[in-house]
């Protein structure tokens, strides 16, 4: 790695933002894993975080806010063009699109006309600080143009994009009308990285397919008439040591003996997400319905946790889900609750990691059903907190990322209830031998593949695949 290079990582949201009490404005920290590893990866390169901090940022947050060791420049959008890029063409657009929901997808040209002017904000505040030699670490699919505009602007910069959700099939992803000005402006980048084989092999088909542009598939590329693209698979890990270290905590360990005597249950079980469409929450619900009717000898002996993050609930789409959501949770509550054992505890909230490791601790089985996820990072953490002891069950959906790298997992197609309910069959009768036997596979690779491989593999990649003057050292 050249001395000179500093990395540069822009995303839509940073690891704080600005609030505004009582006494005045100030920095809050975000939690968030991925935060925590490009905090490494800022330390060891030196550089800084481009992003949106909220409505009322300055010019710059110095190193040192927040705790943070490393400066921020914060993006400057008003409300309204926050509402229709974020809100808007970002969460009503392309969330649902590549996650394959394409009637839930509205496309305004009002939400494009503000994501093509955030994407030229994001452009401008990189142009604004960039060296030659910087590696520019792009994240997510707000930022679509970023690479696009700063090839235009010939910044002399290795540009890379991770892209953390789903890329959809040519079928679903070409339902846009701006599907070739997104592909474009993604095109401006060196490298592009997504989380399984599958997302590249979309992406490349739908470029070849909407651009005409010749694409290679080993090793992945794309072939412009100037020069290529890199694209690879590279499923993004988490910060391993961290929850494995919390799942054999004291502190942890009485939290979580805590929460089981309240319970009250013989065998936990456990939810965790964002309150989202993509999460099939309400499909895993029906699931366990239909296991608590099929197996009345359960009925007292288990207990479901289901915690909800609250998220988007501005938006018609998420309030309608919840709603239904408060409707299942209820029904179930009132068929199956008998001498005062309720076989589930719905918990709508956002929990601190300490906190959210006692719920590991505590959980027999994880049920990780998403209808579509990128990767879905709750499945990794819960492997990492049960190493320890080397017990759990992970019942995880075929449609996650993380599926295809935790293949000893319980595996369900989370649309079927059927499916999910004999998933949950096979967790509760599975015997300590086969869990342990599992989890033990599971474990090894989510050790391996963890947050700081992540970051290494990107960043030695990214610095070979940009123009001379980046990757010479
Ligand atoms: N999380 C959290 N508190 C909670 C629930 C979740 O901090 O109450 C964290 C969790 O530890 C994980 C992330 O939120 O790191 C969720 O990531 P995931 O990939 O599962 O889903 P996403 O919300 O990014 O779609």
């Amino acid at each position: 790695m050249p001395a000179a290079s500093r990395l540069i990582v822009v995303s839509n949201r940073a690891p704080v933002e600005m609030v505004r009490g009582p006494e005045g404005l100030r920095a809050v920290r975000t939690v968030g894993g991925l935060a925590g590893a490009l905090d490494d990866a800022l330390r060891a390169h030196g550089g800084l975080w481009i992003a949106w901090v909220g409505v009322e940022a300055g010019d710059e947050l110095p190193a040192g806010t927040a705790g943070l060791p490393y400066p921020i420049r914060p993006v400057r959008l008003k409300e309204r063009e926050v509402n229709n890029y974020y809100a808007g063409f970002a969460n009503q657009g392309l969330w649902p699109l590549c996650h394959a929901f394409p009637s839930r997808c509205r496309f305004q040209a009002n939400y494009w006309a503000a994501y093509r002017h955030a994407n030229e904000r994001f452009a401008a505040a990189v142009q604004a600080v960039v060296r030659p030699r910087d590696l520019v670490w792009l994240h997510d699919f707000h930022l679509c143009l970023v690479p696009g505009l700063l090839r235009a602007a010939g910044v002399p910069a290795s540009v890379g994009v991770f892209w953390h959700i789903p890329f959809p099939p040519p079928t679903v992803f070409g339902i846009c009308r701006w599907r070739a000005e997104l592909l474009s402006g993604l095109l401006g980048a060196d490298l592009i990285a997504f989380q399984t084989e599958p997302d590249v092999r979309n992406f490349l088909e739908s470029v070849r397919q909407f651009l005409g542009v010749p694409v290679s598939d080993a090793p992945a590329r794309v072939r412009l008439p100037e020069r290529e693209v890199g694209v690879f698979a590279h499923p993004i890990g988490i910060d391993y040591e961290t929850f494995r270290a919390h799942g054999s905590d004291a502190t942890v360990q009485t939290k979580a003996a805590r929460l089981r005597t309240t319970l009250g249950a013989e065998v936990v079980m456990l939810g965790v997400d964002r309150l989202d469409y993509t999460k099939g929450i309400l499909e895993r619900l029906r699931g366990y319905e239909r296991f608590l009717e099929r197996r009345p000898e359960w009925r007292r002996r288990v207990c479901l946790v289901q915690v909800a993050v609250p998220s988007r609930d501005r938006l018609p789409d998420y309030r309608d889900m919840k709603r239904s959501i408060d409707e299942a949770v209820g029904r179930i509550v009132g068929r199956f609750t008998s001498e005062g054992h309720p076989p589930l505890q719905y918990v709508y909230t956002a929990l601190a990691r300490e906190q959210l490791a006692a719920y590991y601790a505590a959980a027999d089985i994880a049920l990780v059903t998403p209808l579509r996820d990128g990767m879905n990072l709750v499945a990794k953490e819960y492997v990492a907190s049960r190493a320890a002891r080397e017990d759990g069950v992970l019942v995880l959906s075929e449609f996650a990322g993380a599926a295809r790298e935790l293949r000893e997992a319980v595996i369900v197609n989370p649309y079927d209830v059927e499916a999910i309910c004999r998933g949950l069959d096979i967790a509760v009768d599975m015997p300590p031998d086969e869990r342990r036997r599992r989890m033990r596979a599971l474990d090894r690779r989510v050790a391996t593949r963890d947050l700081a491989w992540w970051t290494r593999i990107f960043l030695a990649r990214l610095a070979a695949a940009g123009p001379p003057a980046a990757s010479a050292a």
